[in-house]
């Protein structure tokens, strides 16, 4: 049993250590200008430190030619050779590269040759599986950590069946995993301006300014659509000579203004603002309801907005 188990440490070291060649082979292929750093290789896991400026593609592109090249279950042979005879092309580990008149060989053929004294497996189609499960900047360097064979494919299982578990009660395409993430950022972001705003509202529920005589309202509501406007608008009192800009930003973003008692049908005060600014929209007597597309700087769409409408109260 403990035969078993030391086996299974001294295989799986041999696959990671096997892995870390190749996968540094590829990165140093698409990137020739990376530099390996601190490496720590167990039967565990591996990691890597590379040296240099570089992107998650580039971790992925070479994560992609690693499996390839573990598909193609090329040979792994070692041999001695003088250490004068090393050509540059040759990587020489931390520590290894003055010490010996003569080094280890590491050749995966066609792939890439390497000094290194650590044990690796005969042919690389050993390691079976490969998977990059996180990276990080670490001052100059990007610190990669894998995995390899029953682990990797297990890590992968185990990662995706947490996402597929979830399908059920909150249905999207495995694919669109991103993007779900992306819009789950972008709810949290819209929550904290919430909080903010009513925080804000709280500390001052009479949140009017006097315009010209006319009370005006305008709030800026995150994560409000334009149905929820219609149905705020519903539960607030009309008071009389008032105005009420409830804006909803976003992408596409939405407002309605809301009269009550003034001189002028809503339209008067608001269309002519809202089409200088890109926007459409239109109304009956006490309400306009307007909306902007493409919008990149929705606050900025706003305070233009309460501006252009201020401006109106004041001449009408
Ligand atoms: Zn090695």
């Amino acid at each position: 049993m403990i035969l078993e188990i030391d086996m299974d440490w001294r295989r799986n070291s041999m696959r990671n250590h096997t892995a870390e060649h190749i996968l540094v082979s590829q990165l140093k292929r698409i990137r020739p200008d990376l530099q390996l750093g601190y490496i720590w290789i167990d039967a565990e896991q591996g990691t890597v430190d590379m040296k240099g400026d570089f992107d998650s593609a580039t971790i992925f592109t070479a994560e992609k030619q690693t499996q390839e090249i573990i598909f193609r279950d090329l040979p792994v042979r070692s041999s001695m050779v003088p250490a004068s005879s090393l050509s540059e092309s040759i990587r020489a580990r931390e520590g290894l590269s003055a010490k010996y008149n003569r080094l280890r060989i590491i050749s995966i053929e066609g792939v890439d040759d390497a000094a290194c004294s650590g044990i690796h497996v005969l042919s690389t189609g050993e390691i079976g599986f490969f998977k990059v499960t996180d990276f990080k900047v670490i001052g100059d360097a990007t610190r990669i950590q894998f995995l390899t064979h029953l682990r990797a494919a297990h890590h992968v299982q185990d990662i995706y069946n947490e996402i597929l578990s979830r399908k059920a009660s909150y249905p999207y395409e495995m694919s669109q995993i991103g993007p779900v993430l992306d819009k789950s950022k972008r709810v949290l972001i819209q929550q904290q301006e919430m909080k903010e705003l009513i925080t804000s509202l709280l500390a001052d529920y009479e949140k009017a300014v006097n315009v010209a005589g006319v009370r005006f309202v305008n709030h800026y509501l995150p994560g409000f659509d334009a149905k929820d406007l219609r149905n705020t608008l519903k539960g607030l009192p009309s008071k009389r000579n008032s105005a009420t800009l409830l804006f909803a930003p976003g992408n596409k973003s939405s407002f309605v203004l809301w009269t009550h008692g003034l001189p002028h049908d809503a339209l008067f005060y608001a269309k002519e603002i809202t089409e200088k600014l890109g926007g459409r929209g239109g109304g009956s007597k006490e309400s306009f309801t307007g909306g902007f597309a493409s919008v990149s700087n929705p606050r900025e769409v706003f305070e233009k907005l309460v501006k252009g409408i201020c401006d109106k109260l004041k001449s009408g």
